[in-house]
């Protein structure tokens, strides 16, 4: 099969919104222009200086039927669950959980002041997995697979494998995610095959990134779908570029949310609120 270029098409910035006891973000998936791009239910970036924006952090609270991705850029924060696991995510680390039949958890900044800047991406679990056991997979940035590119580019693989093999640290049977974390200087091109039963989306961190073969360009703080296809192509501006690209394999199913619930139906939303009420998770 030959390949097709994915090419952008919808961009959003996302909306201010507060989550958690007060942590100002970025909604970009989960706002009301993107409500989700199956399977990604929820994209949050945060970043702040100002402690009053995030020292509140996210105290105890459920979740159940899909996985959560933490990625920090910088700062860190100290999560701890209901079945005693408990961990510190630095930048550059990376907290893949999959909550499954349930979890109840807190994720709180281990800082007072400084910067925090980081992500959480909400993937969701086949209908067949979202009552799995809860687990977590997580790696500090030592152990995240580092593939050096020409002019001090590189790509950090969190999850996936890149056109030069390189593989990331994070395993997943459900939904088969690519997540990288990509810079490159000035005009360079990075190029990666995607099967086309993804969904996939790129996030500007850091200057501009040209898409595709019509070059169309994505500006930093910008989510960027990309269409069917089955190879991904990026070429830096005259500020070389970061971005995050993200890619999962579509669920097409049928999805109910309820706050920190996603199911596949109403009834099995109201259960999660029940079970949780009643301390069964
Ligand atoms: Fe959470």
């Amino acid at each position: 099969m030959s390949d097709i270029v994915r090419a952008l098409t919808y961009q959003t910035r996302g909306i201010p919104a507060s989550d958690g006891a007060g942590v100002k973000l970025t909604r970009i998936i989960g706002a009301p222009d993107l409500n989700m791009l199956d399977p990604f239910l929820l994209l949050d970036v945060f970043e702040s200086d100002q402690p009053d924006d995030y020292i509140a952090g996210f105290p105890p609270h459920p979740h159940r039927g899909f996985e959560t991705v933490t990625y920090l850029l910088a700062g860190k924060m100290r999560h701890q669950d209901n079945a005693g696991h408990e961990g510190v995510i630095v930048p550059g680390g990376v907290q893949w959980m999959t909550a499954g039949r349930g979890i109840i958890h807190s994720e709180m900044p281990e800082q007072e002041n400084g910067l925090m800047k980081g992500f959480q991406l909400w993937v969701n679990l086949p209908a067949s997995e979202k009552m799995t056991d809860p687990g977590y997979q997580e790696f500090p940035p030592e152990i995240m697979a580092l593939e050096e590119r020409e002019d001090n580019g590189s790509v950090r693989v969190i999850a996936g494998t890149t056109d030069n093999g390189t593989t990331g640290p994070v395993t997943n049977r459900h939904t088969s995610p690519l997540f990288m974390d990509a810079g490159l200087a000035e005009g360079q091109i990075f190029a990666q095959q995607v099967p086309d039963t993804h969904a996939a989306f790129l996030y500007v961190i850091d200057g501009t990134a040209f898409v595709g073969e019509a070059h169309r360009p994505l500006d930093e703080g910008t989510l960027g779908i990309l269409e069917a296809g089955n190879r991904v192509q990026v070429t830096a501006g005259s500020e070389g570029c970061r971005f995050l690209l993200v890619a999962a394999k579509s669920l097409r199913e049928p999805v109910a949310r309820g706050g920190p619930f996603v199911m596949n139906t109403r009834a099995e939303v109201l259960q999660a609120f029940d079970d949780y009420q009643n301390n069964r998770f």
